[in-house]
């Protein structure tokens, strides 16, 4: 049942038989009706029925010996019933199916974790507690306040700043956070996440005694407390994937309609709400564009010429062609933005061909591409085109999946 709540829509789904998996497929809606279900199927003997349904599409056949995966993911043979597995262990997975010799292993997590850096926390665990991190529910939405605090501290993490940070510092940066992103009926109250993120796993708190109820402002101002970033957490968020990543993930789980542009700039992660990491700015009518450092990197016009010219001008998203007087335009887009805070390279294989629209959307992270090269709506995680690759042009994934991660696709 946990299995069966915890699907999302563009999900993947492998099909098992007799040991082998023969087949993946993609989520494309989840719907719960008996009735419907019943219709199709009917019932077993106990009068049940498989009313929890799917509707899948992308559907591709395959077959490899389904027992040294799910070893590797530690999942009992043979395998009876629906099990989820996490994105990353998915890649592992994937790994695994592709180069059997040396599967990959990473320290296994740990069962409870207290308050702190206990235990090891690894990268897996880093993002299954940021995409669903307790939030205290007023009317019908959740909280925003340890989200925003989340957010904040990747941002001091972001310029290297100290990780612990004492409370009325905390209060002073945070609040007025809380106020401007937080829902209009919430209360502005930095001690709640500065006290009970540490449920999360990725928060210490230090300086107070108790574990209970939550401190009151005089008492964190009195006793001098500290809160950050567990060290594991932070470790894991300084490298630059992950960072993009966790920022990705926790922008559409918890902020899918704020002003997540405005909330980004304003913790100093205003570089992340592009894949450029430029900030289109607006004005009326002409949209200035404004650096976020004076020193992004020039690019290699070459290179800009070359890709242009292997595709004719040719959009790799929709196929099509900008005509000009003379001549055809198309853009050059990087995959993951040459400046900061992105700092990809300026390679082939992190850059494509896009008309201007198409690059606006990438760029903005409307599209993302998939693994199977699907380029998909973000907003919907829609197939909308197939990328088109011309044999020449070796893609790196690694920039892909960086380019996902923003668009908060781990
Ligand atoms: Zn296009």
């Amino acid at each position: 049942m946990t299995a069966l709540r915890e699907r999302r829509v563009g999900d993947e789904v492998l099909f098992y038989a007799r040991k082998r998996f023969v087949a993946k497929a993609r989520i494309l809606g989840l719907l719960h009706n008996r009735p419907l279900a019943k219709e199709i199927w009917g019932v077993d003997e106990n009068q049940k029925t498989w009313e929890h349904m799917m509707a899948l599409g992308d559907v591709v056949e395959f077959d490899v010996s389904a027992e040294p995966i799910l070893e590797g993911l530690s999942i009992p043979v043979p395998l009876r019933s629906l099990t989820l597995v996490h994105a990353e262990e998915r890649r592992r997975f994937l790994h695994l199916a592709t180069s059997p010799s040396q599967p990959e292993r990473t320290a296994p997590s740990t069962g409870t974790r207290g308050p702190g850096d206990q235990a090891a926390l690894v990268r897996d665990d880093l993002f299954r507690a940021l995409a669903s991190l307790k939030t205290h529910i007023k009317g019908q939405r959740p909280s925003r306040h340890k989200p925003i605090t989340l957010l904040w501290a990747i941002g001091r993490l972001t310029r290297g700043e100290e990780r612990m940070v004492e409370w009325e510092t905390f209060k002073a940066e945070v609040a007025p956070l809380l106020k401007e992103f937080g829902h209009p009926d919430s209360r502005v109250t930095p001690e709640y996440p500065f006290w009970h993120l540490r449920s999360s796993g990725l928060w210490s708190v230090e300086g107070v005694v108790g574990q209970g109820a939550t401190p009151t402002p005089s008492q964190l101002a009195s006793s001098r407390a500290r809160a950050g970033l567990g060290k594991d957490a932070a470790a894991i968020l300084r490298r630059s994937l992950s960072r993009a990543e966790a920022i990705g993930l926790l922008c559409s789980t918890y902020f899918a309609d704020a002003d997540r542009d405005r909330l980004l700039e304003r913790v100093g992660l205003a570089g992340y709400t592009s894949a450029s990491g430029e900030i289109p700015t607006g004005g009326s009518g002409t949209v200035k564009r404004r650096r976020v450092t004076s020193s992004q990197p020039d690019r290699d016009q070459r290179l800009v010429e070359h890709i242009k010219m292997m595709y004719k001008h040719e959009c790799q998203v929709c196929g099509s062609r900008v005509e000009t007087r003379y001549s055809h335009y198309s853009e050059a887009a990087h995959i993951r933005g040459i400046g900061k805070p992105h700092d990809g390279p300026d390679e082939l294989s992190n850059l494509l061909c896009l008309c201007p629209n198409h690059h606006v959307e990438f760029d903005r992270l409307a599209i993302y591409i998939d693994e199977d090269w699907s380029v998909r709506r973000n907003s919907t995680g829609d197939v909308a085109f197939e990328l088109r690759r011309h044999a020449d042009h070796v893609i790196d994934e690694e920039h892909l999946r960086y380019h996902r991660g923003l668009c908060g696709r781990v």
